[in-house]
């Protein structure tokens, strides 16, 4: 099983979930609907990835996301990560209304920076991407359609989380293919205060 790090100590998540179309200048980037319900989707363990690869079959899509950690039921630490999706195979999928676990949930499809303690409040919170130091995506939680405790107490009305458990918030716009050999550098910022800066190079 993989495992993300909080605090130094390895967790092992059983599920990741997904919050798709929780930024309205995302939704249309690319021409959804604003949803009446929240979208939501998992990713299993087995898809948390270590490296991140630029081509599975078909160009790899980023999405960068500010990420939940779940323990005791509760949000307990917070992380960045890459939502990564076959974009072409998720709009095939998702024109004929199927499933979206092949272009969502294969081997590598999250990779995530290590976790820290949630900030006391979560109201500062915002996020930024640079490929090759260029700023390619930033959010804020404040543009965020759900807030993360709304998505906690939504999804766990239904579904039972368990202590490692990852909720990943939705991205805001920006998303693009990954090209092998640039370098992704996601942050993580309550106001001015820097939480988790992580890098990862494209392969
Ligand atoms: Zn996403």
């Amino acid at each position: 099983m993989h495992q993300i790090h909080f605090q130094g100590r390895a967790l092992t998540p059983s599920k990741i979930i997904c919050v798709g179309r929780n930024y309205v200048a995302h939704i249309h980037e690319l021409g959804n609907p604003i949803p009446e319900q929240m979208v939501v989707f998992c990713k299993p363990n087995s898809a948390i990835g270590a490296q991140l690869k630029a081509y599975r079959d078909e160009p790899i899509h980023y999405e960068t996301e500010m990420c939940f950690l779940i323990q005791a039921q509760q949000l307990a630490g917070i992380g960045i990560g890459l939502d990564l999706t076959k974009r072409t195979l998720q709009a095939q999928l998702k024109s004929k209304g199927l499933p979206w676990e092949r272009a969502k949930a294969f081997d590598g499809a999250a990779v995530f920076s290590p976790f820290v303690a949630l900030p006391d409040s979560l109201d500062g919170l915002r996020l930024c991407l640079h490929i090759d130091g260029r700023l390619a995506q930033q959010g804020e939680l404040q543009h965020m359609i759900y807030s993360p405790q709304t998505i906690l107490a939504a999804v766990s009305s239904w579904m039972h989380l368990e202590t490692g458990d990852v909720l990943m918030t939705g991205t805001p716009s920006g998303v693009g293919p990954l090209q092998a050999g640039s370098h992704y550098t996601a942050a993580l910022y309550n106001a001015d205060h820097l939480l988790i800066e992580h890098s990862w190079t494209a392969i």
